[in-house]
């Protein structure tokens, strides 16, 4: 098999190994780690239709983690989809109103950044160990809510690991904030700061700066690290479940081996998209891939200028978490159409940076024909919700009801009537609320009476995720300011 290294976006430097950019997350010249070549799938559509989920993950990762032993991806794999996920097919597919939905909800925190962050820890205790790395990995994470739980469960208890997760005090919904505090594991810590989410964020970026404590960390033998989504350790694992959701619709007969299909992604960082873009370059077929923006729609904006620009207001909608103007990961993607070319792609960043914007050339625009962008307005996706639930009875989450919208418009912008599966990137019971009043429900209650109500609507039982949470002890009180941060970080770690 054919060695894959990682390069960085912004310069020629030396490539490094998967491990070292799994335990590196960020290249040192600020750039992103992108595979020199994207490799092709080694088995037949055929062959993945007789795979477990488990087993998808090992021929689709063993392609781009070149230097893991086998037998290390296949603990890796088997450590993160367990029994964490309420079900066997690890990603089931639901088919609604023409289209199939790939639940991606059903592990530790109901939204579908616990695909990839239950195998990050594993593999980077595994790439510390293979270079050689005895110090134990603590992540440092900033949060607005999901993410910060997401990684909570993820690294909880991972031998070698610790995590600390600082999130705003009055800045997430009480059951973000419950299922946080509520987090066990002797090695996770969780801390309040009486501040706004960019105050918490930036009092991580300065600890990670922090020359004279990263050497005092490293005499006590810790070493900081990041679980954000820009690391490939995130990126290769959501590559998996495209290859593996064609091919369950192959196996039920609903395609025929090598027709292709669209998918449409509920996007905020770009990385669910980029890793679909992946797949598609590895041989599956896949047609369009529609891109759905919310009302911060700089991405659509994009895909029909050829500017990306995030001077604009920043607007909340019910679909938070693609609530994002600055999206990371379309840097890969920026850098592929560039022609793998780094000083195109560092000069075009440096203008984000600088003046919040860019523009690509048309030559650029054209590599982008695989995409289609839209977005769907906050009344728009409250209607998809409503419709797919008076429909089929099948209820949607906020952030897939954007997708839902957008693949809505896509079908009569184009009479495109290729088969279509539709990204559900979180369970209704995340954002019961939105879910509900979208529904006409009354939501004059609390979260977990609304929960019960629309376990009645649905008929899907209300989550392990939220029951657990009713009753469970809060087990962390930790409040600080926010130039505190440093000394509750070294009080935890006894430096
Ligand atoms: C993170 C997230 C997204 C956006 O995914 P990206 O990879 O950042 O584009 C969409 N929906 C939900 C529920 C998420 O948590």
């Amino acid at each position: 098999m054919e060695e894959v290294l990682y390069k960085s976006t912004r310069s020629k430097k030396e490539p490094v190994k998967a491990s070292q950019a799994v335990l590196k997350g960020l290249s040192a010249d600020g750039g992103l780690f992108v595979p020199d070549h994207i490799p092709a799938l080694d088995k037949s559509l055929a062959a993945f239709s007789k795979m477990s989920y488990q087993e998808t993950a090992y021929e689709v990762m063993k392609l781009y983690l070149t230097d893991f032993t086998e037998e290390e991806l296949k603990t890796c794999i088997a450590r993160a989809y367990d029994e964490k996920f309420d079900t066997a097919a690890v990603a089931p597919l639901k088919e609604a109103k023409g289209a199939y939905y790939l639940e991606l909800f059903h592990g530790a925190t109901i939204a579908f950044k616990d695909m990839a962050l239950s195998i990050l820890p594993h593999l980077m205790t595994t790439a510390a160990r293979k270079n050689h790395v005895k110090d134990e990995i603590v992540i440092l994470t900033a949060t607005s809510g999901d993410t910060g739980k997401a990684a909570l469960a993820g690294f909880a208890g991972v031998e070698g690991t610790r995590i600390i997760v600082f999130y705003p005090k009055n800045g997430v919904s009480p059951i973000q904030e419950k299922q946080m505090v509520t987090q066990k594991g002797d090695n996770t810590y969780v801390v309040g700061i009486t501040g706004n989410f960019d105050d918490a964020q930036t009092g991580v970026k300065k600890l990670f700066g922090d020359k004279e404590l990263e050497k005092e960390l490293a005499e006590a033998g810790f070493r900081f690290s990041s679980a954000n989504s820009i690391n490939i350790g995130r990126l290769v694992p959501q590559i998996v479940y495209y290859v593996y959701a064609y091919a369950r619709l192959l196996a039920k007969g609903e395609l025929s081996e090598g027709e292709k299909i669209n998918v449409v992604v509920p996007t905020g960082n770009f990385g669910n998209i980029l890793a679909a873009f992946y797949a598609k370059n590895m041989g599956l077929p896949i047609h369009k891939l529609i891109c759905a923006s919310n009302d911060n729609k700089v991405l659509y904006d994009f895909f029909a200028t050829g500017t990306y620009d995030k001077n604009r207001e920043f607007v909340l909608t019910s679909s938070p978490s693609m609530d994002i103007l600055i999206s990371s990961n379309l840097e890969r993607l920026i850098y592929r159409i560039a022609g793998n070319d780094a000083e195109k792609t560092a000069s075009l960043m440096a203008a984000l940076g600088s003046g919040g914007k860019y523009e690509i050339t048309p030559g650029m625009q054209e590599a982008l024909s695989d995409f289609y962008g839209n977005y769907a307005t906050e009344k728009e996706t409250a209607a998809a919700i409503k419709a797919l639930y008076e429909n089929c009875g099948y209820v949607i989450d906020t952030h897939t009801a954007v997708a839902s919208a957008v693949y809505d418009k896509y079908r009569a912008d184009t009479q495109d009537m290729t088969k279509t599966v539709i990204v559900s990137t979180a369970s209704p019971y995340k954002f019961t609320r939105s879910v509900m009043e979208a529904m006409g429900e009354d939501g004059a209650m609390d979260d977990f009476a609304l929960a019960d109500a629309l376990s009645l609507l649905s008929k899907v039982p209300v989550p392990a995720a939220v029951e657990e949470i009713r009753t469970a002890p809060v087990l962390h009180t930790k409040v600080c300011d926010k130039e505190e941060m440093k000394a509750v970080v070294k009080q935890f770690l006894a430096v």
